[in-house]
């Protein structure tokens, strides 16, 4: 009998990554827009993107930037890197998502309040970065091993970056409390909803019994590595791909149960390719 398929109940292009997209591709942009660093992390998307006259430098081109409007990406920036941005004269529209936002004002009121800023995140990460360079002085955690840097720290006030998954960050938030010299905590919960719901859904295909996980987004993608991860740590192969032709017929062989997923920066389009490749892949299995 072909393996069964089930799609995640949430998956794909979040809001805040279809309105940075939405913005970028708007006509009146054509030719006109730099983005500093990658929109979103996805291949497909930056493909659009660059198909539409949109030119894309890392952060640190700024010098090659010939346009007269530059974008900063969903994932935000610091507040110094966008005024840098505008002393050069460019007019700067702000892709930042709102719950991005709210990660930067969180981190600041925590500062304010007389808490030691923690991150729970990537510390190379482009979210990560725009939040440390808004604080004065802070941490970056994303495991025990980072917590050498909180030492003598005795007010802790913890955020997370948007796409962890709350159980890991819970976790550390408890390993802190628990240090010696630490005498108070507040943890705000900053991961986004729909990241919530993808790993929500994440739980929901794993209560059906799948024996097999695709997960589909950018190999850069941090949350798509994680729904990845979520689905390997149960035991169940998991294979993270970006597109229909990096399916192979071996994964699917003696499989009963196929469950689909994906990261929040995956366009339905390439949803739907896939899953049509797999009914043809599950379907001419012997
Ligand atoms: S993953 Fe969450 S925080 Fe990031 S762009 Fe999407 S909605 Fe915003």
């Amino acid at each position: 009998m072909p393996a069964k398929i089930t799609l995640a109940e949430a998956m794909g292009t979040c809001f805040g990554v279809q309105d940075a997209i939405d913005l970028a591709l708007d006509p009146a942009f054509r030719d006109r827009l730099t983005i500093v660093g990658q929109l979103v992390h996805n291949p497909q998307v930056t493909e659009r993107l660059l198909a539409h006259g949109v030119r894309i430098v890392e952060r640190d081109q700024l010098d090659q930037i010939t346009t007269p409007a530059v974008m900063i990406t969903a994932h935000g920036a610091s507040e110094a890197t966008k005024a840098a941005l505008r002393q050069r004269g460019f007019i700067v529209y702000d892709a930042t998502c709102p719950l991005v936002i709210r990660l930067h004002k969180l981190a600041r009121y925590l500062e304010r309040e007389g808490w030691f800023p923690v991150i729970v995140g990537q510390a190379d990460h482009v979210e990560v970065r725009g939040v440390v360079g808004n604080l004065r002085a802070c941490a970056v955690v994303h495991d025990e091993r980072d917590f050498e840097q909180l030492r003598g720290q005795a007010r802790l006030g913890v955020v997370s970056q948007t796409t962890n998954r709350l159980d890991r960050v819970e976790q550390l938030v408890a390993a802190m409390r628990a240090l010696p010299w630490v005498e108070a905590l507040r943890f705000i919960d900053t991961i986004c909803q729909p990241v919530k719901e993808r790993q929500a859904a994440i739980g929901k295909l794993l209560a059906c019994d799948i024996d097999l996980g695709i997960v589909i987004g950018g190999r850069n993608s941090a949350n798509t590595a994680k729904l990845r991860e979520a689905i390997a740590e149960r035991g169940i192969p998991a294979f993270h791909i970006e597109r229909p032709e990096e399916l192979r017929a071996e994964w699917f062989a003696g499989k009963r149960h196929v469950g689909i997923t994906a990261g929040t920066s995956t366009p339905q389009d390439v949803i739907a390719a896939v899953e049509r490749r797999v009914r043809e892949i599950v379907a001419s299995l012997p």
